[in-house]
């Protein structure tokens, strides 16, 4: 939807190719004139506003930085962000092009104008502001200016896949088919475009009827389904126990048919044109590739482009899983994998992640492979009969430096930290799969204060003693978490002869499966450290730091507007809970926060933490183990629906801060 055509996308991804008209523009003819003083100021809007007011605008404006301090925005202090109905041109030549100064005085005007509300419309309008606000606009920005010019080219066609990559995924959650239905202002445009569709997805806007992006908040319907089946409200179980579930709910097929003549039609069959267009996209990008060095990176694109012309995932994932941080410079995943994004939690989701390896990782991969086995067999240990530890030869975490996401990758709020990969079949199976941590995001001096500001309103002074404002921490957490995923009961495990997703049902085996990787990333710190592979402090700092993620979670409530479960908020306040029950976590309402101003706090007792952490490990790898629903079901009526956890307190406290909502920017 937000497809731009390939030669915009070309001019706009490449800074080298001369914008048209360029010639012509005063700077380039007359330069002996002296520069008529163009004395207008940039000063209108403080940085945070600006941006704030340049999404509900729906223009790609970002101040990156006020690196002068001077408080003016200047030209080298702004990008263009990708990924919005039109292309930024804000600069030629080191100075302001008039197309900047219009979306200047746009946004300035915008903000210094606001709505007044007078019918039901303008309300509407209004909820949707506060929707976007909730997210403060957080730029990934990339410099290819130095790249080659094959891999200049190359970057061009991953751009042009990532753009049919939204078209598909667009099309598949329904948005596509509401985008006629749009309003003309432009903080619906906005919101439709950032919430890849018209629901509103923040905390504090997503359960009013009223928000949404088109009057009347039509429900997308998924193209995954018939439309007639999704007007039941299960139509997921009937789905479960309709005689052909299996094929039916399987990941690469959408169901097409109606009553109970249901087919499962592969995805190459349902969307031959779309799926045909990123084989040949690229099979151009594998092509643009010149460099010998990159013959991992082109053989999985040319294994990719086939998949998606054949619908057999398989020889795309044994080519995928060939690459690795010491035969490519690149990391691109594009497949349908994750199913978090349906309601029946059962469908692969298009996705582009297209990211550059960071070297990083190779001093964690060399202290934690040596005690991988150890890892599983403390997991096996606590899991209990009838798990047996098993051998596990995953990769521990690549790190990558995100470019672009697109599809099911680029969330309206927050992003995807880590990523274990593929889901099904051989290379899954087979301990063979990829796990990827994306070290990039989350660092930036707004998020780092951020979060601090959060964690210093809900935790006392003492806890925020062992709180770090530095990502590694959680860049641990993220490692631990990821590689839980391959330890223990997992993807292929089967009790009773029943997979994870029979036992539990998709969206409660998924909380399950993500409470298992989560708690890895508590469980497994108290093993590295006694073995002295991480400092006593980073265990302290990662446990806390791993404490207020999970405050962050339960900030964003447990369920959707639609009444779907939020996986990692489910998972948050089961570890919460689970930590308070244990009195590893304390909650006192007359205590101070660590702001000093908040009353009321959570106090973290380290002397208690390893014990709490191994018995909620025992717990939750136990009830996989054993494929114990009744069990799955208590931990989340007491903690996601009962009242141990503080939710409101912790809401209160945390939605005073918007959330990342990522952006994009590439020059090259
Ligand atoms: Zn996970």
């Amino acid at each position: 939807m937000n497809r731009l055509p390939l030669l915009a996308v070309a001019l706009l991804a490449c800074k080298s190719a001369p914008p048209p008209g360029a010639a012509t523009t005063p700077e380039t003819t007359q330069p002996a004139t002296p520069a008529a003083p163009t004395a207008r100021a940039y000063d209108q809007l403080p940085r945070a506003d600006l941006n704030r007011w340049a999404v509900r605008q729906n223009l790609p404006v970002y101040w990156i930085a006020d690196r002068d301090q001077d408080g003016q925005l200047d030209p080298d202090e702004v990008a263009a962000l990708l990924f919005y109905p039109t292309q930024g041109d804000w600069v030629r030549d080191g100075r302001f092009t008039p197309a900047f100064d219009a979306a200047y005085d746009q946004i300035v005007r915008a903000a210094k104008s606001p709505l007044v509300v007078k019918t039901e419309d303008d309300r509407r309008r209004e909820l949707v502001g506060l929707d976007l606000d909730q997210g403060r606009a957080t730029l990934v920005a990339t410099d290819f200016t130095a790249l080659s010019e094959g891999d200049k080219k190359f970057v061009g066609h991953m751009l042009v896949v990532a753009d049919l990559v939204d078209d598909l995924y667009e099309l598949q959650n329904g948005a596509t088919a509401l985008e006629p239905k749009l309003p003309p202002d432009l903080e619906s445009r906005s919101l439709f475009r950032r919430n890849r569709g018209p629901a509103c997805v923040a905390p504090a806007t997503e359960k009013d009827p009223l928000c949404s992006a088109i009057p009347g908040a039509p429900k997308p319907i998924f193209d995954l389904y018939p439309a007639e089946l999704q007007k039941q409200a299960d139509f997921c179980a009937t789905l479960q126990k309709h005689e052909d579930a299996r094929t039916l709910l399987s990941p690469f097929t959408v169901v097409r048919g109606s009553g109970d003549k249901l087919t499962a039609v592969p995805y190459t069959e349902a969307y031959p044109q779309q799926m045909t267009a990123i084989a040949d996209e690229l099979e151009k990008a594998a092509a643009a590739i010149q460099d010998p060095a990159e013959q991992a990176l082109v053989a999985y694109l040319t294994a990719a482009a086939q998949s998606f012309r054949t619908n057999d995932w398989r020889p795309a994932d044994e080519a995928w899983a060939k690459m690795n941080v010491d035969n490519s410079r690149w990391y691109v995943r594009v497949a349908p994998d994750e199913v978090y994004w349906e309601p029946c939690a059962s469908k692969a989701a298009i996705h582009l992640t297209f990211a550059r390896i960071n070297q990083g990782s190779r001093a964690w991969q060399q202290k934690l492979v040596p005690v991988q086995q150890e890892m599983e067999q403390a997991i096996a240990t606590a899991a209990g009969r009838p798990y047996r530890a098993r051998k596990v030869t995953f990769h521990l975490p690549d790190f990558i430096d995100i470019v672009v996401n697109a599809g099911d990758d680029r969330d309206p709020l927050g992003a995807t930290i880590g990523q274990s990969l593929p889901n099904w079949g051989p290379v899954a199976n087979e301990g063979r799969g990829r796990t990827v941590a994306m070290v990039n995001l989350y660092g930036d001096p707004d998020s780092l204060a951020a979060r601090r500001a959060q964690a210093e309103s809900m935790l006392d002074a003492a806890s925020l003693e062992a709180y770090a404002s530095s990502t590694e921490p959680g860049l641990l957490s993220t490692i631990l978490h990821e590689a839980t995923h391959n330890l223990g009961p997992a993807h292929e495990y089967t009790v009773r002869g029943k997979k994870a997703g029979a036992v539990f049902g998709g969206p409660l085996a998924s909380v399950m499966e993500e409470l298992k990787a989560q708690t890895g990333a508590l469980y497994l710190l108290e093993l590295l450290r006694a073995k002295g592979i991480i400092s006593d402090e980073l265990a302290a700092q990662s446990y806390t730091d791993a404490i207020v993620w999970a405050l962050g979670h339960v900030s964003q409530g447990m369920y959707t507007g639609t009444g779907e479960r939020k996986t990692y908020s489910n998972v948050a306040a089961i570890q919460i809970g689970f930590l308070l029950d244990r009195g590893a976590l304390t909650w006192d309402s007359k205590a101070r926060a660590g702001n000093g101003k908040d009353v009321g706090a959570l106090t973290i007792h380290r002397d208690k933490l390893v014990p709490a952490v191994s018995a909620m490990m025992q717990t939750v790898a136990g009830i996989k183990a054993r494929g114990d629903r009744a069990a799955a079901e208590a931990l989340s009526k007491r903690y996601v629906d009962g009242d141990v956890v503080p939710h409101a307190a912790i809401q209160e406290r945390f939605l005073r801060f918007p959330k990342a909502s990522f952006v994009y920017s590439l020059r090259m």
